[in-house]
């Protein structure tokens, strides 16, 4: 099993920041609304993530470690609308099989904390004490020690911490209800607190997005029948900033590009447009299963949620000009 969580470790753990992007999912799961991340040297050398969710239950620590260990999944009906951020029970075990993984957690009905520890080939099967408030934290040390070619792999310290900051402000832009502070090598770099409001909402994105963005921005907000849809879009000569989040997960679909294009299509002005775009959909009608990285989703009704995007757009754009 230890050559296939390797493999398996090709797929999901790529360098530092897609450790990250899975632990930080696993926060989220379960219930956060607080994640403190450490990184040092890039997270080659660390990386620690902090969170004050619900916790693993003593019993259930090593089994969190184990490959296709899910305790989101558990019926083939569930696979058809997946509304956790994870469901393969794949990340634990393939992190750890590259790396030297401490996980520590509380769960509400313990008084004290359990701590498992994983290296490589061997997992300790010691459940041991620790003292640790109710949520987890997973520790990682030297990613790739066991794995010399991926680790030369790996780009400068700067780099990698790139890739960090940047899966960071995907997910601070997908969930502004938590509060996320991030360090690199026990610096504080990035804190964005938890938004309670439409203003403080508005702040974030601005926080990261720039003032001129929202201030120039049209505004989507629309539902109907199983659709939602809420976000911003300014044409800009800088198209980095671009989100689109479907049901909470960040996503490439050239449905959203074409939508824009068509309702922007009698405007004068730019080619190219930032957004940040939140959509909502039925999960029976979206597959996230298509590909584990590669932010893909399958609409199964493809044409309808373009044409309910598109009509968004065309009214705010309606909104604006009045
Ligand atoms: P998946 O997220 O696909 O279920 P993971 O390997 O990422 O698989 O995690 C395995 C299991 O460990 C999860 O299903 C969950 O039960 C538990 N787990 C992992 N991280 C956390 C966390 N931060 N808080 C609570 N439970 C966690
Ligand atoms: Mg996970």
């Amino acid at each position: 099993p230890q050559l296939a969580n390797q493999i398996a470790a090709g797929e999901v753990v790529e360098r530092p920041a897609s450790v990250i992007k899975e632990l930080v999912e696993n926060c989220i799961d379960a219930g956060a609304d607080r994640i403190d991340i450490h990184v040092e040297q890039g997270g080659s050398k660390l990386i620690r993530i902090r969170d004050n969710g619900c916790g693993i239950a003593k019993d259930e620590l090593a089994l969190a470690l184990a490959r296709h260990a899910t305790s989101k999944i558990s019926s083939l009906d569930d696979l058809s609308a997946i509304v956790s951020l994870g469901f393969r029970g794949e990340a634990l075990a393939s992190i750890s099989s590259v790396s030297r993984l401490t996980l520590t957690s509380r769960t509400k009905d313990q008084n004290e904390a359990w701590q498992v520890y994983a290296e490589g080939r061997d997992m300790q099967a010691v459940v041991k004490p620790a003292a640790h408030p109710v949520g987890t934290t997973v520790e990682v040390l030297d990613l790739f020690y066991n794995t010399p070619a991926r680790r030369r792999f790996l780009r400068t310290e700067k780099t990698e911490f790139g890739h960090v900051d940047e899966v960071i402000r995907r997910i601070a832009l997908a969930r502004p209800d938590i509060s996320i502070n991030l360090f690199h090598n026990d610096k504080p770099i990035r804190q964005y607190r938890a938004a309670t409001s439409t203003e403080q909402v508005e702040r974030r994105i601005a926080a990261v997005g720039g003032l001129a963005f929202i201030q120039n921005a049209i505004k989507l907000e629309w539902e109907h029948d199983d659709l939602n849809i809420r976000g911003w879009i300014a044409e800009t000569n800088n198209a980095e900033l671009q989100y689109f989040y479907v049901n909470g997960r960040i996503v490439k679909d050239r449905l959203l590009n074409h939508a824009i294009k068509q309702a922007y299509q009698n405007q004068p002005q730019s080619e190219n447009f930032a957004y940040v775009i939140y959509l909502d959909v039925d999960p029976h009608q979206v597959d996230v299963n298509v590909h584990p990285a590669k932010h893909e989703v399958r609409f199964h009704e493809a044409r309808l949620v373009h044409d309910f995007v598109h009509q968004a757009i065309v009214m705010a754009l309606d909104a604006k000009s009045q």
